[in-house]
């Protein structure tokens, strides 16, 4: 990061920070402080790109993390948000792709830290294990994990996540059946591999223009408890929480801490997602109501967040 850029960042979170402490308080006294949820690609000290973390960065985030926030699962997340129970800022870990270095250092280290993680994987490069696409361009194939290490994680307790079948972009991707086969197909593949339910899905790319209805109502028909986007946004309490919203664990320490201290700018900026879920996925007690960011970021800003002076 720029250096100037950086020391802007620090000091406009040492200014934020009362307000940030008085704002969760009052959050925390109505149960309703949003809950985060991050996403990471890869861990690696080899062979860095745009999405690799090196172990060092990953063990601060995990530090922070358990030192500061609740580790919880999607299952929790959902939980807090659907009925309304969030008392203090909490965090779940998810991993998207399936990049075989991860299974050395990551995944151990949250399983030693006891921290809950959902793994999202793709299952071609699973089974075939070839390299995505984009490393294949840029060079540098990356080896995905083997079937044996998405077992040996979810022994360990680690919940596996489908990622479709050859991580398709369902913007461009909008014939029904390819849609059917990369969602429902891929979780019955998953399941087979890995001899466990797979119950929570991730939108390769994660933008609100891979939201599409379509889809989600593909991801609700196959039984999924939920989704995941990757676009940046917190779970606000109250609102539907069968879309779960992400944001990237940033290799940037101070960044992610202005996040994950509840950066009201976020809030506000997050882009309008609205989809109708169809009235099957009667786990959830989905209701078919449209759902949209603009309105959930409304009823945060209702919470007498008052004047923010990072607003
Ligand atoms: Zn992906």
């Amino acid at each position: 990061m720029n250096p100037l850029l950086h020391a802007a960042l620090l000091t406009r979170l040492a200014i934020a920070t009362p307000a940030r402490g008085l704002r969760l308080k009052r959050l925390a006294a109505e149960s309703c402080v949003p809950v985060c949820a991050l996403f990471y690609h890869r861990i690696a000290d080899s062979v860095p790109n745009d999405w690799t973390l090196s172990r060092k960065q990953f063990r601060k985030h995990v530090d922070y993390c358990v030192k500061h926030l609740e580790v919880v699962d999607l299952a929790e997340v959902q939980r807090r948000v659907r009925d309304r129970d969030s008392k203090d800022r909490a965090v779940t870990f998810t991993f998207d792709d399936g990049y075989r270095d991860n299974f050395d250092f990551a995944i151990p280290l949250l399983i030693e830290r006891g921290v809950p993680c959902t793994y999202f994987v793709t299952t071609s490069h699973i089974r075939d294990q070839i390299a995505f696409p984009h490393d294949e361009q840029a060079g540098r194939p990356l080896a995905a994990n083997t079937v044996a290490q998405l077992r040996e994680m979810s022994d360990a307790g680690i919940e596996i996540g489908c990622h479709t079948r050859h991580h398709v972009d369902f913007n461009k991707v909008r014939d029904r059946k390819t849609i059917r086969a990369e969602i429902i197909d891929a979780k019955y593949e998953l399941e087979q591999m890995i001899g466990r339910e797979v119950r929570y899905f991730a939108f390769p790319y994660g933008l609100p223009e891979q939201l599409r209805q379509a889809a989600i109502e593909a991801v609700a028909e196959a039984g999924f408890l939920g989704f995941c986007s990757a676009y940046g946004g917190y779970n606000l309490v109250g609102r539907d929480s069968f879309h779960i919203r992400r944001f990237h664990g940033d290799r940037e320490f101070s960044r992610l801490k202005n996040w994950l201290t509840l950066d009201p700018r976020k809030i506000k900026r997050e882009p309008d997602v609205t989809y109708r879920l169809p009235a099957i996925n009667s786990r959830l007690g989905a209701d078919g109501e449209p759902e949209t960011g603009e309105a959930a970021a409304a009823s945060f800003a209702g919470l007498a967040i008052g004047s923010e002076i990072d607003a």
